[in-house]
C-alpha cells in the first residue's frame, strides 16, 4: 500500500477516534448539565413554595398568642408591639414589612423597611387589601371555627405580588388568643400582614441555602448562561424571574477535560507524525531497495545498460505496438571479436574496461530512441524503432568505425572488432524470440564470414541454418551407426619428395542421400552441437590404431579448439595412445591459429601437458589468421603448416614467394619444422624444397587414401597417388 494511503488512513482513524471521544465527553457533559439544571430548577421551585408557606409559619409563632391579643387589641402597648411583633418579625424572620390591622382593617402599627409607623402613617396596597379581604371572607366562612375545633389549620391568605415595586410574598394571618379568656367575637380579630421581598435577603438566603450562585430576581427572562425560574402569583400572573448562575458539572468536566484532551491529541498527533515519518523513511528505504533490486534485475552491473530481461520486454512491447501501426523495428545482435583473447592475455579487469569503453563508444553513435543492452559477457543488442534499411547499414558502418579505434587497456593499446547480425522485423515478426533468432543467425553469418562486419538477415541464411540442423540430426545418426564415417590418410612427404614421413588423418562422411559431405561443413556443426568430443575421440582412436601398423611414421590428427577445452582431453589422448600402443612422439595434434588466439589458460595448459608427454603440436593453415609469427613463437609449437592458399600463389606472386621464404626462415630459426600444404605442382614442390620446407603435402604427391592403401603404400605395393 502506498505511504500516502497509509498516512491518510492512520490520520483518518485518529481523527475519528478523537471526534468520537470528544463527542462522548461533550454529550455526557451536556447530559450532566441538563440534569443539573433540572435539579436546580426543582430546588428553586420547591424553595419558593416553601418560602411562601414559611412566612405563614413564621407568623404562626406570634399570631396565636394571648399576649398579642392583650397588648394589641385590648390595651395597645406600642413598645410591646414593636418588640414582639414588629421588630421581632424583622429581626428574627427577616420579614421586610409587617402591618398590624384592627378589625376595620386599619393599620395600627407598621414596620416597613426597618422603619416603624403608627396608625395613620402607613397604607396597605390594594393587592394586600385584596388578600385581607380574602382572609376576612375565610373567617366569615368559618375557617377560624374549624381551626379552633382542630379541624383545620389556622386560616391565612397569601400570594406573591409587587409591594412597593418589589416582588414579594405576602401573607395575612389573624391574631388570636390561646386561651378562652382571650376569645374574640368572630370578625373582630386583628390581622398581621407580613411581607417578604423576593429580591432582597430572601434571594441571598436562598442562594446560600441551596448554593445557587449569583441568585437574584429580575423582571426579564434569563440572560445567557443564567437560569431563570418564573415567579407567579396564585392567579398565574408572572411577576418576574428568579435568576441564578447554574452550577454545571458537565461544563466544568469539559473545561477540566479539554486542556488534557487537547494536549493528548497534540501528543498523540506528534507521536503519529513521528511514526508516520519513520514509516515514510522505512517506506522510502524499501522503495529504494526495490528500485535497486529492480535495477539489478533489469540492468547490467558493469555498464549499467539494460540486460537481456529488459531487452526482451522492451523488444516485445515495441513489436506489439508496432503491429498496430506500420513502424519498423530493427534488432542488431553484436558480439565482440576475440574478447576472450583480451581477458586471457590482459586479465579480467582489462576485459571489463574494454566492455565499458566499448559500451560508451556504442552509445556515442546511437541515434535518439535507440535502446542498447548488454546481454552477455561480450554480447550487446541494439533496438531501433522506425529505422530504414539504409540507415541501419550506415549505423552499422559507424559502429565498426567507432569500435575500430585503439583502446588503451592496462597501458597497452588494443584493437578489437565487432561482428553484427541485423534483423529487421517483418510484419509477421511479432515475437521477440523470432527476431532475436534471426539477428543471431545473421551474427553467426557475419562471424563465419570472417568477423568484424555486419550481416543483415535473409531467409536464405535461415534456410542454411535449417539445412545445418537437419545435417546435425543426420550426423548424430552417422556417429551412432558408424557406417557412414571413415578416416582417410594423406601422406606427408619429406621435402625431397621420395620418403613418406607420416600421414594426416582426415575424416570423411558419406551421407546416404547427399553423398560425401566436406569436413569443413560437418566439423563446424559437430563443434556447435557438442558432437565434436565423441567424433574427435573416434578419429583419434582410428588414426592411432592405424598408425600402430606403420612403424615409426608420424600420424597427424586435426583437433578442434572445443576438444582442447575439454578437461579430460589429455587423459583420453594418453588412454588412446596406450591402447594403440604407439609412442606419443609419433602423434602430432594439428590446431588452427584461431585455437591459439582464443586459447584460454586451460587450453595453454592442455597443449603444454601434451608436449610434456611427447605429443607434437602443429599449427595448421598457418597464414590465414591474424596472428603474427612472433605471437606463435610464444605459444611453443613444433611445426607450422603453411596454408594451401600461399602455396598456390607460388610462381604467381613474388610477394607469396617472399612470405613463404620469411615463414620458413623464421620457423627454422626458432627450431620449428615447416610443412607446406596443398602442393599441386612440381614448381611449387621445387620452390618449397629450395625455400627449406621440411615436409610437403598435396595432391601432387598423394591425395588422402584409405588405411589399407596407406599400409600398402608403406610396404611399396600401391601407388601413392590413388585418390581416396
Ligand atoms: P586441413 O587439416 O588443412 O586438411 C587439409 C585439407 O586440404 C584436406 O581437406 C585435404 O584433402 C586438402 N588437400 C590436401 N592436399 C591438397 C591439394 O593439393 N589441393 C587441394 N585443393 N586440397 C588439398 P579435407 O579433408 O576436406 O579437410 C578439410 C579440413 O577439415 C581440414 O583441413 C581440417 O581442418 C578439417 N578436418 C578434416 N578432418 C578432421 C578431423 O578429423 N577433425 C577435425 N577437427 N578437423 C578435421
Ligand atoms: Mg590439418
Ligand atoms: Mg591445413
Amino acid at each position: 500500500m502506498p505511504f500516502q494511503r497509509v498516512s491518510a488512513i492512520s490520520c483518518a482513524v485518529l481523527a475519528v477516534t478523537f471526534v468520537v471521544i470528544a463527542f462522548a465527553v461533550i454529550w455526557s457533559a451536556i447530559r450532566a448539565d441538563d440534569l443539573a439544571r433540572a435539579r436546580q430548577t426543582k430546588v428553586v421551585s420547591s424553595s419558593l413554595s416553601a418560602a411562601t408557606q414559611k412566612i405563614a409559619h413564621d407568623q404562626l409563632s406570634v399570631v396565636v398568642w394571648d399576649d398579642a391579643v392583650q397588648n394589641l387589641k385590648h390595651s395597645f402597648d406600642p413598645q410591646w408591639v414593636s418588640k414582639n411583633l414588629g421588630r421581632w418579625m424583622n429581626d428574627y424572620f427577616k420579614h421586610d414589612r409587617t402591618y398590624l390591622l384592627n378589625a376595620r382593617d386599619e393599620i395600627v402599627y407598621a414596620d416597613v423597611d426597618n422603619a416603624e409607623y403608627s396608625a395613620g402613617e402607613a397604607w396597605i396596597s390594594p393587592s394586600v387589601a385584596k388578600l385581607v379581604k380574602m382572609l376576612r371572607q375565610k373567617i366569615a366562612d368559618g375557617a377560624l371555627d374549624a381551626y379552633e375545633r382542630d379541624a383545620a389549620e389556622l386560616p391565612v391568605a397569601s400570594d406573591k405580588m409587587f409591594e412597593g415595586a418589589r416582588p414579594s410574598i405576602v401573607s395575612v394571618a389573624p391574631i388570636i388568643g390561646e386561651s378562652d379568656a382571650y376569645a374574640q367575637t368572630r370578625g373582630s380579630e386583628f390581622l398581621m400582614v407580613s411581607v417578604r421581598y423576593l429580591d432582597g435577603s430572601f434571594a441571598s438566603d436562598l442562594a446560600e441555602q441551596y448554593q445557587l450562585k449569583d441568585a437574584h430576581f429580575e423582571t426579564d427572562v434569563a440572560h445567557r448562561e443564567e437560569l431563570a425560574f418564573p415567579v407567579k402569583t396564585d392567579g398565574g400572573e408572572t411577576l418576574g424571574y428568579f435568576h441564578w448562575q447554574p452550577e454545571l458539572p458537565g461544563k466544568s468536566i469539559v473545561k477540566g477535560f479539554m486542556p488534557g484532551f487537547v494536549i493528548g491529541i497534540g501528543l498523540v498527533g506528534i507521536a503519529t507524525l513521528l511514526l508516520l515519518f519513520k514509516l515514510r523513511a522505512a517506506g522510502d528505504q524499501l522503495a529504494e531497495s526495490e528500485t535497486q533490486a529492480k535495477r539489478l534485475t533489469y540492468h547490467d552491473r558493469l555498464t549499467a545498460l539494460p540486460n537481456r530481461t529488459f531487452l526482451d520486454q522492451h523488444l516485445q512491447s515495441l513489436l506489439t505496438s508496432a503491429s498496430r501501426g506500420d513502424e519498423n523495428v530493427v534488432l542488431i545482435s553484436l558480439d565482440v571479436d576475440r574478447f576472450k583473447l583480451v581477458n586471457d592475455t590482459l586479465g579480467y579487469a582489462a576485459g571489463d574496461e574494454l566492455i565499458l569503453q566499448l559500451s560508451q563508444r556504442l552509445l556515442s553513435v546511437m541515434p535518439p530512441q535507440s535502446f542498447v543492452a548488454r546481454i552477455g559477457s561480450d554480447e550487446f543488442a541494439v533496438v531501433l524503432p522506425q529505422f530504414s534499411d539504409g540507415d541501419v547499414e550506415t549505423l552499422c558502418g559507424s559502429i565498426l568505425t567507432v569500435v575500430a579505434g585503439p583502446m588503451v587497456l592496462n597501458g597497452s593499446p588494443v584493437v578489437v572488432g565487432v561482428s553484427m547480425g541485423v534483423a529487421i522485423a517483418a510484419q509477421s515478426d511479432r515475437d521477440h524470440h523470432e527476431l532475436s533468432r534471426k539477428a543471431d543467425i545473421a551474427l553467426n553469418d557475419a562471424q563465419a564470414s570472417g568477423r568484424n562486419q555486419f550481416k543483415i538477415f535473409t531467409e536464405s541464411m535461415s534456410d542454411a541454418l535449417q539445412k545445418r540442423r537437419s545435417l546435425e540430426v543426420d550426423l548424430r545418426e552417422a556417429i551412432e551407426n558408424g557406417r557412414e564415417l571413415e578416416v582417410v590418410y594423406q601422406p606427408i612427404y619429406s621435402a625431397g619428395g621420395v620418403a613418406v614421413d607420416g600421414f594426416e588423418a582426415l575424416l570423411r562422411w558419406y551421407h546416404p542421400r547427399l553423398g560425401s559431405v566436406s569436413p569443413l561443413t560437418f566439423i563446424c556443426i559437430a563443434e556447435e552441437c557438442g558432437l565434436i568430443h565423441q567424433l574427435g575421440k573416434w578419429v583419434l582412436r582410428q588414426a592411432c590404431t592405424a598408425a600402430a601398423e606403420w612403424n615409426d611414421k608420424t600420424i597427424a590428427v586435426n583437433v578442434s579448439p572445443r576438444q582442447l577445452a575439454e578437461p579430460d582431453f589429455v587423459a583420453s589422448v594418453v588412454d588412446i595412445l596406450k591402447q594403440a600402443a604407439i609412442d606419443p612422439r609419433r602423434l602430432e595434434i594439428e590446431i588452427t591459429e584461431s585455437t591459439l588466439l582464443d586459447a584460454t589458460g586451460h587450453t595453454d595448459r592442455t597443449l603444454q601437458a601434451l608436449r610434456q608427454i611427447g605429443v607434437k603440436i602443429a599449427l595448421d593453415d598457418f597464414g590465414t589468421g591474424y596472428s603474427s609469427l612472433s605471437y606463435i613463437m610464444r605459444h611453443t609449437v613444433d611445426r607450422v603448416k603453411i596454408d594451401r592458399s600461399f602455396v598456390q600463389q607460388i610462381g604467381q606472386s613474388t610477394r607469396a614467394n617472399a612470405v613463404i621464404l620469411a615463414i620458413v626462415g623464421m620457423a627454422r630459426g626458432s627450431g620449428i619444422s615447416v610443412t607446406a600444404e596443398g602442393v599441386e605442382t612440381s614448381a611449387q614442390q621445387e620452390l618449397l624444397r629450395l625455400a627449406g620446407a621440411d615436409h610437403l603435402q598435396g595432391f601432387l604427391l598423394s591425395k588422402p587414401i584409405s588405411r589399407s592403401d596407406a599400409t600398402a603404400l608403406l610396404s611399396g605395393t600401391s601407388s601413392a597417388v590413388a585418390a581416396a
